[in-house]
């Protein structure tokens, strides 16, 4: 299946790229960015022909390019909603990079918008298709530690020196809050596929450091207790202003698994430790065949009609998600939650 990669940054050029090598049903058939020179840089480099290089302001010419089947936004998170509904318009599938928005109103939009136009929405989260986080999942539905009682994971690193006119990371209109929409929603989405629940109160803090260029539009640290509804609670942290961390750790009554690091690129390491058991190191395979894999399960969902297991209803789950850790951290109070993750009150 032949994607267009929109936003030719960080994440696409690094990561997502060159894994299309590895991947068994897609392909890069057009890239769209606003910098000519990587049109031709990145074009020469993949091979994509010149006519299959789109600006941002020649887009919608893509309509009528039947190499491009699918859009990958890999566009700052404040973008996608707009370039989503941008693409569904030119009747394209999309692929929409994390976080899905940066509200749930502009979520139901690319919603609605893949429904008009009768495509397919996928969220790119990643550890869906990584053999630690889905040996994580499996682990769980078999009970191997027993019922689960407490969840903890931590995410965050330290940013540079750097101000919201350099780092769209830091611009409250293309980060939302910062680090809960880049790096925490990692934690988030390892709680709710490690209990499979949805939860129903919600409680958390917020951090905006005075006088810290970083930290004039987005909080510095988030910090939230979630219960779910058979009573197993979970703490997530996540930080731009913290040594790194990345880590996920689940308790049960009869055992503990612990993930670190849990969801990055490459390096994933997990220890098993159950009731009368010694500990063990769980190799279930190599991380890098996430990328890919996510890649052609899209592909597969497309040709064969089958389910997405990521798809645009579970980016907006997770997005409402954040909003009530705001309003939590806004007024200091419990926020309860419906079984669809939207606020009760
Ligand atoms: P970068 O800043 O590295 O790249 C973003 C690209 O978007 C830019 O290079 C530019 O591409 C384009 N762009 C268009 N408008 C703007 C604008 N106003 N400001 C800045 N860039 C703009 O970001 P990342 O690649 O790190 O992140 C992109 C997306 O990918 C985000 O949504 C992020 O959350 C997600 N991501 C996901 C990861 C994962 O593991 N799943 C990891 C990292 C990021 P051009 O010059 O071609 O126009």
């Amino acid at each position: 299946m032949g994607f267009a990669i929109i936003g030719l940054g960080g994440y696409a050029l690094n990561q997502m790229m060159p894994r299309f090598a590895l991947a068994q049903r897609s392909h890069i058939a057009a890239i769209v960015s606003g910098n000519p020179e990587k049109l031709k840089q990145v074009g020469d480099a993949y091979g994509v022909p010149p006519d299959a290089r789109y600006t941002y302001d020649s887009f919608d010419a893509i309509a009528d390019d039947k190499r491009v089947e699918a859009v990958y936004i890999v566009l700052p998170s404040g973008l996608h909603a707009a370039w989503t509904e941008k693409a569904f318009a030119a009747g394209k599938h999309v692929l929409c990079e994390k976080p899905m928005a940066l509200s749930s109103e502009e979520c139901a939009r690319m919603i609605a918008a893949a429904e008009r136009a009768k495509r397919k929405l996928m969220i790119a989260y990643r550890s869906y298709f990584e053999p630690h986080n889905r040996l994580a999942m499996a682990l769980m539905a078999q009970k191997a530690l027993g019922p689960l009682r407490l969840l903890r994971a931590d995410h965050s690193y330290r940013m540079g020196p750097v101000t919201p006119a350099q780092n769209w990371r830091l611009d409250r209109a293309l980060a939302g809050g910062g680090p809960l929409e880049d790096l925490g929603i990692y934690g988030l989405q390892a709680a709710l596929y490690l209990t499979q629940e949805v939860p129903e109160l919600i409680t958390a803090s917020t951090y905006q450091p005075e006088g810290d260029a970083r930290f004039t539009q987005i909080f510095a640290h988030v910090g939230a207790q979630l219960r779910f509804p058979s009573g197993a609670v979970a703490q997530l942290s996540t930080s731009y202003d913290a040594a790194g961390a990345n880590t996920v750790s689940a308790r049960g009554a009869t055992g503990v698994l612990t993930m670190d690091p849990a969801t990055s690129y490459s390096g994933q390491k997990m220890r098993l430790e159950q009731a009368g058991q010694a500990g063990r190191d769980l190799t279930p395979g190599d991380p890098d065949v996430q990328f890919a894999g996510q890649l052609d399960h899209f592909a597969d969902a497309i040709r064969d009609g089958g389910q997405i297991k990521t798809p645009g209803q579970m980016g907006l789950r997770d997005v409402r998600l954040m909003e009530a850790i705001y309003a939590s951290a806004r007024t200091g109070r419990y926020v309860r939650l419906n079984p669809d993750g939207t606020m009760l009150d």
